[in-house]
């Protein structure tokens, strides 16, 4: 299958990814609405897409009930996936408020690690990432490679030019589930120390490691 991938529709994007690496391609999601929307598409394309979800042991109970309410909307498998490192034994190393004395330990400890053993075993990785989530993501491209650790892995981001506002409207049109806390100030959610409401509306993330001089969690540089 030929494509160019950058003009591709997202499912055509998400056909290429799943006949070209076949079981070694995999979704990851935290169950915000960009990820509701690609693996509504994805359960179309691939029934029984592989889909993995990191559980930090700090996600808000809203967010761990997505597990379910996706598996039994949608035709998607969903792993969850949990840091090699207990809450308690990182308390024990480290203090339990390393969130935040040290955010980007406890991120690359409770999301980026687990995240990586993931794609140890896989070639390719499909997020939800989009374009016009903030200047840091400004400048996807629907299909990154990276040389991690003497073999290439490729990052599929099928939705990079959908906006916010097409995301809703698809979310809305199939009745998808979504975490309730968007109803209430939250347009990004990650862990319930590390998300507060949105303090700038035209930001979506800004509600994310409020105060603190980090936006990301680190798992996008993996790749
Ligand atoms: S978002 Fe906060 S609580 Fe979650 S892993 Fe990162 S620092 Fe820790």
């Amino acid at each position: 299958m030929r494509i160019e991938l950058e003009t591709a529709t997202s499912r055509d994007a998400l056909a290429w990814g799943f006949e070209t690496f076949g079981d070694r391609i995999a979704l990851s999601t935290a169950f915000g609405p960009s990820g509701v929307v690609l693996m509504h598409l994805a359960s179309q394309v691939c029934p029984g897409a592989k889909v993995f979800f990191i559980d930090t042991g700090f996600h808000f109970p809203e967010t761990l009930r997505m597990v379910d309410r996706i598996q039994d909307r949608l035709n998607v498998c969903v792993e969850v996936i949990e840091p090699s490192i207990s809450l308690g034994e990182q308390a024990s190393l480290y203090g339990s408020d390393l969130n935040i004395v040290d955010p980007d330990r406890c991120c690359a400890l409770r999301k980026v690690e687990p995240t990586r053993r993931m794609l140890d075993g896989l070639d390719a990785w499909i997020t939800a990432l989009r374009r016009d989530q903030g200047p840091s993501r400004a400048h996807l491209r629907v299909l990154e490679t990276k040389e991690v650790e003497g073999r290439f892995l490729a990052k599929l981001n099928p939705l990079v030019r959908w906006t916010k506002a097409e995301i809703w409207q698809h979310v809305v049109e199939h009745g998808l589930p979504y975490n309730p806390l968007h109803d209430a100030g939250y347009p990004s959610i990650g862990c319930q120390p590390c998300t507060n409401p949105a303090t700038d509306p035209n930001d979506e993330r800004s509600g994310r490691w409020a105060g603190k001089k980090k936006s990301e969690c680190g798992l996008h540089t993996l790749i």
